[in-house]
Order: structure tokens, then C-alpha cells, then sequence
């Protein structure tokens, strides 16, 4: 069976509910309410007027009751926000620059044998080995440059993916807490009303 989360229209707790449920009672604040579907969107309504007059008496049974589950879901939100924020971010990037340094680390260990080889070879005053020796610093120096460049490259990406994800993680916490302070103040301001 499908289960939407809703908000208690009475103490904004998070409820699950069936979705072919029609009237359902809140299990934190008692409050009697309707599930209204309209328009492809759906919430719990307060039942009506008689019915919630009834009910006001314990409005304020549900507001003290909402606080301090409102303060512990907002503590709990900063809590995983720092775990977000903290979590290790992989990136994998610049492949074709790390696939260019991996080949030029091979190349310079080839191209070593192969000196070797055409010097045994008796090839060691030719213009071949001076070629090669040549394309073997190429290798070399490309290697280490090439190692240097990818590490400042991959911290500068690094660097833009976490500014993007933090963004993110803080938008929709700042956006749950928004709603959360908003309950509480209704919360706050129902109990001082008594
Ligand atoms: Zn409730």
C-alpha cells in the first residue's frame, strides 16, 4: 500500500498515512483531522468548526507537546547538516589528463629498457639511442609536470564540487528549518495565549 508523509495539521509532527486514508487522529496531539486531496496535492486538514472547538482545550496539550519535539528535530537537522557538510567528497575528473601522465610513466620505464638494449646492442653512439634518450626526458619531465598540474587541477575541482554540494545541503536545511521555526513560534505563541 502507498504511505505519504503529511503534517499534522494540529502539532505539524510528521505522519505517515495510508494513502485511502480519508480522517485519521493524530497519535502525538489527538487532533481529529481530514486528508484533503486537491489538485494532485494533499495535506491533513483540522476537522470542523464543532468538532475543533471540542477540540481547542487540548490545543495547548498539543503546543507543549509540539516544542520540544520541534527543538530536538531542529537540533537533529544541524547534527546532519555537519555530518553532510564534514562527509569526504570523491571526485573522479581530468581523466584524460591523468590517462596522459600514466602513459607517459610507462613510456619513461619502456624507453629506459630500450636504451639499455640498443646500448648492449652496440647502437650507444648513434643517432637512434639519441632520439630515444630525447622522447626518454620528454617522458620524464612530462611525467612529474604532468603529476603537479593534475593534483592543483583536481584540488580546484575538488574545491568547485564541494562549494556546489555545500550549497545544496544548505539550502535545504536552511528551507526544513525555516518551516521548523515557523512551528515553533505557532507553537510557542498557542501556549503563551493560555
Ligand atoms: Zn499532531
Amino acid at each position: 500500500m502507498e504511505v505519504v508523509a503529511l503534517r499534522c495539521a494540529g502539532c505539524g509532527a510528521q505522519l505517515e498515512v495510508d494513502a485511502d486514508t480519508d480522517n485519521l487522529t493524530c497519535g502525538y496531539c489527538k487532533t481529529p483531522q481530514e486528508v484533503v486531496r486537491r489538485g494532485g496535492t494533499i495535506a491533513l486538514k483540522k476537522l470542523g468548526d464543532a468538532i475543533s472547538r471540542v477540540q481547542r482545550g487540548t490545543d495547548k496539550t498539543a503546543a507543549e507537546l509540539a516544542i520540544p519535539r520541534i527543538e530536538r528535530e531542529l537540533l537533529e537537522l544541524e547534527t546532519g547538516r555537519r555530518r553532510q557538510l564534514e562527509a569526504a567528497l570523491r571526485i573522479t575528473s581530468r581523466i584524460g589528463l591523468a590517462n596522459a601522465v600514466i602513459g607517459m610513466v610507462i613510456g619513461f620505464a619502456i624507453l629506459f629498457f630500450v636504451m639499455i638494449g640498443m646500448a648492449g646492442a652496440g647502437y650507444d653512439k648513434s643517432i637512434l639511442i639519441r632520439i630515444v634518450w630525447v622522447l626518454w626526458w620528454a617522458c620524464l619531465l612530462g611525467s612529474v609536470g604532468g603529476y603537479l598540474l593534475l593534483r592543483v587541477a583536481r584540488r580546484t575541482d575538488l574545491a568547485k564540487a564541494k562549494a556546489l554540494r555545500d550549497a545544496g545541503i544548505n539550502g535545504e536545511c536552511d528551507r526544513q528549518q525555516r518551516v521548523l521555526r515557523q512551528q515553533l513560534d505557532r507553537a510557542r505563541a498557542v501556549v503563551n495565549e493560555h
